[in-house]
């Protein structure tokens, strides 16, 4: 028999399934990802897009079904209005909110995840309008926080091996591997650490750094020249390492209007 119950979270992506009917992937604190079926033609889901569509906090009434959980209903409980009207800001948060959904599996309730989905989502819809670049740059940090929650937070001060402390033009980065490492230990051990490439200590600096500050300071002003493309080179690859699912794009081009 079917029952009813009522959930709170955010759409992270959607598909058609058929005609009529739409799939929700939806991240809620409780139950980690769940899919959501949004059913009844075109009449019903008219209804309820105009709050499925946009970048919000829903609560989300159920019927749990035998096969589906469909949605019987929504109301919007938090809405990002700075986002609605900005197509720079919109095309970033969603793909954050895509980066989420290829990065977490279904039903592994992950509260720190949602808290860190709610940051972004404040932190951008208060921010002023981004360029492309900027927009790389704080999909690349958003990145680095989904990783350190989906428990592959990379190692950016101590080498993987001996635990050392790095020393500014001593180490490597391995992705796959998920940090740096000393150059004695890669000099050591060539066979487990031949993979790590020379990385520049700017490109450490904005690993750190994105990992360590809030969204807010991702904003500053001053957009990072120097090592930026490496920066990229180095979440991405991390990305390609950890995430079940590879991306689609490179995180720049999908901040490309
Ligand atoms: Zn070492």
């Amino acid at each position: 028999m079917a029952t009813l119950y009522n959930t709170t979270g955010i759409v992270l992506s959607r598909r058609d399934r058929g005609e009529a009917d739409r799939w929700y992937s939806v991240l809620t604190r409780e139950h980690g990802k769940i899919e959501l079926l949004a059913r009844g033609g075109h009449k019903m889901l008219a209804k309820l897009t105009p709050h499925l569509e946009m970048p919000a906090v829903i609560d989300f009434h159920v019927v749990n079904g035998r096969q589906f959980n469909t949605v019987a209903g929504t109301d919007r409980r938090v809405a990002y209005p700075g986002l609605y009207g900005d197509v720079s800001r919109l095309l970033l948060v969603r793909n954050a909110l895509y980066l989420v959904d290829i990065a977490t599996r279904q039903e592994e309730a992950d509260p720190t995840l949602y808290a860190i989905v709610l940051a972004w989502l404040a932190a951008v819809d208060a921010a002023p309008s981004v360029s492309s670049d900027r927009a790389g740059f704080l999909l690349a940090g958003f990145a680095l926080k989904l990783l350190a929650a989906i428990g592959y937070r990379p190692e950016v001060f101590c080498c993987l091996d001996c635990k050392m402390t790095v020393v500014a033009g001593q180490y490597r980065w391995h992705a796959l591997k998920g940090g740096v490492v000393c150059t004695p230990c890669v000099t050591r051990d060539n066979r487990q650490w031949f993979a790590a490439r020379v990385i520049a200590d700017d490109t450490l600096k904005l690993l750190r750094f994105g990992l360590s500050e809030p969204f807010e300071s991702h904003l500053r002003p001053l957009l990072p020249v120097v090592a930026l493309d490496e920066f990229h080179e180095a979440v991405e690859g991390l990305m390609i390492s950890h995430f079940p699912v590879i991306p689609a794009n490179s995180l720049r081009a999908a901040c490309s209007l």
